[in-house]
């Protein structure tokens, strides 16, 4: 058997396991297991991937295959042993942005490269898969970095609001399709220049122009644009493992991304158009009133006559690392008789599940970790809520101001209760850069600080 069988075979192999790890990520249960397929199927078509470079390049190759492998991997292996929680959404950015970057870099030597085709419908073929494979490739490459900044606070999160923003990006989708047609008629170079220059700027406007609240449908988008860049690689590499991986992850990224605006009642079409139809609203120069201040030992006091508590995390709960502190509460809470729960928001934090995940961690039980839905009708019922670093997932702007940018979006309806006491350092707004009018509420009160050494004083003081 030649080499190129062998590694068919090989990838064949390693696309059912990959679909096997799909199907084991979608419940934790599975998930490691999952994981394990995963593993195995990138280590087949690692291995097959060396066995036709040995057969059919020099040994020079073959090296140069190596270190590449071995950077990639010492690289992937420090990110991953050192990166926090909660910087994983903008590590998987940036990982998006190299998938889209190697798009664009196989799609010019597929151009520069190409072998001799017999047949002209198959050179208009492979003229059409080099223009569409580095089209996606720049519009994922310049997006993913635009988010990975976003993501990290390096640029502001706030939406990009250029004048005609819709028509630009219909535009520049007009042009990618006339160049295409023009590209498979005379592949002139000065065209695929050009098409690069647009789907980078494209990829850039996409992202800049959408607000904080939708960034984890973008980071899901990207997700899938980076597996349909993925996938036009393939086709031009010959590679039906790059093939059936890269629809694997464009189509359930694009599944995500769905099931993400409408658990947020976002428009997916207005999301993935780069906040198509979406205005920016008018200046927040509103007075909200004063708040008030509570102190750690008042807290405690408030929870020793409580007979119903509600947590809520957010991300300033992963930036604290406050989930310890925050179960043995729990416990302690529990043992004198009052019932706590938590109320989890699906895009609490800065990745799906980041709030389970630290919950897990800390070992709190899972019956009492409960999704919106299930919890929102208690709030009404509940004596105090402990908003623990959550801020745009508790803003009641959400579903009482129709100008706000996160209207519309459930949120977590804590100010039902009969207390909220907030956790957080200052009065600053949370990611999505909107204020929070449950600050101010006559049932609320702040309480300042980190919200691991404020839940310790608690503690102290219980
Ligand atoms: P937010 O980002 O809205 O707010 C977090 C709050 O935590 C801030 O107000 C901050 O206030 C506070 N905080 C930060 N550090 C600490 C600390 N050490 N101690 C105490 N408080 C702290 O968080 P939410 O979880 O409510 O909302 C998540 C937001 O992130 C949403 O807008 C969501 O759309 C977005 N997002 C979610 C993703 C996901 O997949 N889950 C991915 C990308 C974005 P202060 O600075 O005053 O302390």
């Amino acid at each position: 058997m030649d080499s190129f069988s062998i590694a068919t075979a090989a990838y064949i192999v390693a696309s059912l396991l990959f679909i096997l790890s799909l199907a084991g990520l979608s419940k934790h249960e599975t998930a490691s297991q999952g994981v394990l397929f995963g593993i195995s199927g990138m280590a087949i078509a690692l291995v097959a991937t060396f066995i036709v470079v040995a057969d059919v390049a020099d040994t020079t190759s073959v090296v140069l295959l190596l270190i590449a492998v071995a950077i990639g991997a010492a690289i992937g292996l420090w990110r991953a042993r050192v990166v926090e929680m909660t910087g994983m959404p903008e590590l998987i950015a940036l990982l998006h942005s190299f998938v889209g970057l190697a798009a664009v870099l196989v799609g010019w030597n597929g151009y520069l490269e190409h072998g001799y085709f017999e047949l002209q419908s198959l050179e208009d073929i492979h003229n059409a898969e080099v223009f569409v494979g580095v089209f996606i490739g720049a519009v994922t490459f310049t997006g993913s970095i635009v988010a990975f900044l976003k993501l990290s606070a390096r640029i502001k999160s706030t939406p990009l609001m250029l004048p005609g923003k819709n028509y630009i990006n219909l535009g520049a989708l007009a042009l990618f399709v006339v160049l295409t047609i023009w590209f498979v008629i005379s592949p002139a170079l000065w065209l695929l220049v050009l098409v690069t220059i647009v789907a980078l700027a494209l990829g850039w406007h996409l992202v800049a122009s959408i607000g904080g609240g939708d960034m984890p449908v973008v980071v899901s988008m990207l997700n899938s644009y980076s597996g349909w860049a993925a996938a036009a690689s393939g086709f031009l590499l010959d590679n039906d493992a790059l093939i059936v991986t890269g629809a694997l992850v464009g189509s359930s990224g694009a599944y995500l991304s769905y099931i993400m605006c409408q658990a947020m009642n976002r428009s997916f079409i207005s999301v993935i158009a780069g906040g198509f139809g979406i205005e920016a609203g008018p200046a927040d120069d509103k007075d909200y009133g004063e708040h008030r201040e509570i102190t750690a030992e008042d807290t405690a006091e408030l929870l020793k006559n409580a007979s119903s508590v509600i947590i809520t995390p957010g991300y300033g709960m992963a930036v604290a690392q406050a989930q310890y502190p925050v179960a043995d509460l729990v416990r302690r809470l529990r043992e004198r008789g009052v019932e706590v729960r938590f109320g989890i928001h699906p895009v609490a934090g800065r990745l799906p599940g980041h709030m389970n995940v630290l919950l897990a961690e800390a070992k709190v039980p899972y019956d009492i970790v409960l999704e919106m839905d299930e919890i929102n009708d208690d709030f009404k019922d509940t004596s105090v809520v402990l908003v623990i670093g959550a801020n745009d997932t508790v803003n009641p702007a959400a579903t009482e101001d129709p100008s706000s940018p996160i209207a519309g979006m459930p949120v977590l309806t804590v100010w039902e209760a009969s207390d909220v006491v907030i956790f957080k350092r200052s009065m600053a707004t949370g990611y999505a850069g909107v204020q929070n009018p449950l600050f101010f509420r006559d049932n609320s009160q702040m309480l300042f600080g980190d919200a691991k050494e404020r839940v310790e004083d608690i503690l102290k003081a219980l």
